[in-house]
């Protein structure tokens, strides 16, 4: 990569610069023409084409920027990686266990994505993690029968309901039992049925994991059961007569672990749990490891939160063999691996494209060719430095610039500097600024004073998008994405800039970037030319940002009340609103209730037809699930 500042450019350059082959996972690159490209094999090898003629074709289709482009082949190939790559590591370990992956609704609950994600399941019996009504809903209408369905979160009495008539209809549906409380209704309401559960454990190893997420494990996460309380689980199974039902131990260290070691050691320790419930005689037969499978948006394999140290060969093998390992000396059966990656199968096949509509530039205005007396003496200062550059020492003399221009607006606020004087004062310090900032040597590390003078110069590009909208992983805790220009790759970008939104709010901006493997706030552009778009892409950001803001495991708006207290205590209800149903959040996120109830009846008449379900069960179901179309998101006792 050259470092130097002048030159000629390539698109080799941009790719180093950007690091587009190190977090692109092969599916992105720049061409000979200097355009981002997405790479997708086929049967002839490999097909290529360029984001800037996607955008030309969806803009004469009427479509304008900004848009999420969703790239279809890329869900395909990031789900069947990670099949294959579980069935590699399975047969070279001789494991006797076979992979069943899950996908967590919750991490994309687009009905696009999801369809994609059936079809190409479909091929590997890939199954769904739901954990909320609206997300079971959705498991049901796609999950084909003997498909994998795994419910975790908490499970009001219809959520239970449906997840047992999903069992009698041939999904091998597991309730997982996250907190001692969901056991009773479990029991009550299966029993009613007369459907046996399949049930989970879920339990917190005690092992910590870093990255973004640690809190996720640990004896203080919120979710799962203890080990004093997984025992009580045990027991009062066996009193119910429901210890055979047990068969699955679940556990989720946390999303985007960076580290191997720390998955080593989460897995080793579930294998512990999983072994102590076999002993005390539950049938077992799944591992459920969770989520965690890192993305690596840095492309440093590192274990920076924003990284990983592994490549996902590593992940599996090292699944393979811990749980084999663990289990091998105690004789017992290697169980059927679940995963419930996300992040990992969606991540790469979505990328927000975005139009830059203005500059706001940090550069001076005019300049005066000489000041008029009497001029301020830090004034006649800045007017030195800008008329003889050659000999200042940035470090030195940035402190000084700065000290004279901010002892001007000092003097403008006490009325002794007029506002000719403070323009020209703003004027010379950007001059001055520009000049030494210019003139720092290429790729040495500079002290926090000149960082943030060099930070406090760069452009803002105004983008036409909502961080909000579309990225608000960026806002909420700091998530930082791959971004960089969609063309010009041929032209050395030589302006230095960050993004504001068009929301009107300070949080609506793309101020940390990565270039050349590190972390830093601006990130390099080219200048803006008249008349032409200026286009970029955020990349790899297919997981949890399309809903994740407000409709977060498709809870949706709550009911709402007004109230109004009147002088003698009391209170008039002034206004009710319900909050949103199931169907109507479904729809949000592009599902038709009345295609979703069709599908799920079609599939109960087939259940009649092969004689799994009586006609009545097939009425009560159904009439279950068009309740909950109907119903509240949130949990109802
Ligand atoms: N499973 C559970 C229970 C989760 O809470 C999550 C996310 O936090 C996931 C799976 C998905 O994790 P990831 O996106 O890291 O694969």
């Amino acid at each position: 990569m050259k470092n130097n500042k002048t030159g000629p450019w390539s698109p080799e350059d941009s790719a180093a610069l950007y690091g587009i082959r190190d977090w692109g996972a092969g599916f992105f690159d720049v061409n000979q023409k200097g355009e981002v490209v997405v790479k997708v094999p086929d049967v002839k090898g490999e097909s290529t084409v360029s984001l800037m003629e996607i955008v030309a074709g969806l803009e004469k289709r009427g479509h304008v920027m900004p848009l999420l482009l969703r790239i279809e082949n890329l869900l395909d190939m990031s789900l069947s990686r990670l099949n294959e790559t579980f069935r590699r590591a399975i047969a070279e370990r001789e494991y006797q266990g076979e992979y069943r992956g899950v996908f967590p609704i919750k991490v994309n609950q687009q009905c696009h994505v999801i369809e994609e994600l059936t079809a190409c399941g479909a091929r590997y019996g890939h199954g769904f993690e739901a954990g909320s009504k609206a997300e079971l809903m959705i498991a049901l209408a796609h999950l084909q029968t003997d498909g994998l369905l795994i419910l975790n979160g908490s499970k009001d009495r219809e959520f239970i309901e449906l997840g047992l008539w999903a069992d009698k209809l041939g999904c091998r549906c597991f309730f997982v039992i996250e907190s001692p409380n969901e056991l009773p209704l479990l029991v009550e309401r299966s029993r009613a049925l007369g459907i046996r559960p399949l049930i989970g454990a879920r339990v917190k190893v005690s092992a910590r994991v870093g990255g973004l997420w640690t809190e996720t494990s640990g004896d203080r996460s919120s979710f799962g059961l203890s080990t004093a309380q997984l025992i009580e689980l045990v027991d009062t199974l066996r009193q119910e007569e429901m210890l055979d039902c047990l068969q699955l131990l679940h556990c989720h260290l946390g999303s985007q672990i960076p580290s191997l070691a720390d998955i080593r050691a989460g897995v080793g320790e579930a294998c512990r749990f999983y072994a102590g419930l076999v002993a005390e005689g539950a049938p077992m037969g799944y591992l459920d490891l969770g989520g965690g499978l890192a993305v690596d948006y840095m492309g440093v394999q590192t274990v920076h939160v924003h990284s990983r140290n592994y490549s996902l060969a590593d992940y599996c093998e090292t699944i393979v063999e811990t749980v084999a390992m663990t289990l091998d000396p105690l004789g017992i059966a290697h169980p059927h691996l679940v995963t419930e990656s996300g992040r990992a199968t969606v991540a790469y096949s979505s990328l927000l494209l975005f139009n830059v509509l203005d500059v706001m530039r940090y550069q001076p205005v005019s300049l005066p060719r000489q000041l008029d007396d009497p001029a301020p003496e830090p004034l006649q200062r800045l007017f030195e430095m800008y008329q003889h550059p050659a000999h200042l020492d940035p470090e030195d003399f940035h402190v000084e610039a700065m000290a004279c221009r901010d002892r001007v607006r000092e003097l403008f606020r006490t009325g002794e500097v007029g506002l000719r004087q403070r323009s020209q004062a703003e004027n010379l310090f950007l001059a001055v600024a520009g000049t030494l900032i210019a003139h720092l040597p290429a790729g040495k590390e500079l002290s926090s004073g000149l960082a943030a003078l060099k930070l406090s110069l760069s452009d803002i590009y105004y983008g036409n998008f909502s961080v909000f909208q579309s990225l608000p992983d960026t806002w909420a805790i700091d998530q930082v994405f791959p971004v960089m220009p969609l063309h010009r790759h041929t032209e050395r970008p030589d302006r230095e800039a960050s993004f504001s939104d068009l929301t009107c709010d300070c949080d609506g901006k793309l101020d940390r970037f990565f270039v050349q493997g590190r972390e830093q706030d601006t990130l390099p552009v080219h200048a803006l030319q008249d008349g032409e778009e200026y286009l970029l892409g955020v990349f790899l950001m297919g997981a949890y940002q399309e809903t994740l803001g407000d409709l977060h495991n498709l809870f949706g708006d709550t009911h709402v009340a007004s109230v109004r207290i009147n002088a003698d205590g009391d209170f008039d209800v002034m206004k009710e609103i319900n909050g949103d149903t199931i169907g109507e959040v479904l729809e949000m996120v592009e599902y038709r209730a009345d295609q979703l109830f069709e599908i799920f009846r079609e599939r109960a008449e087939q259940g009649v037809r092969s004689g799994r379900i009586s006609v009545r069960e097939r009425q009560l179901m159904v009439e279950e699930y068009a309740a909950s179309l109907r119903g509240y998101t949130y949990y109802e006792r």
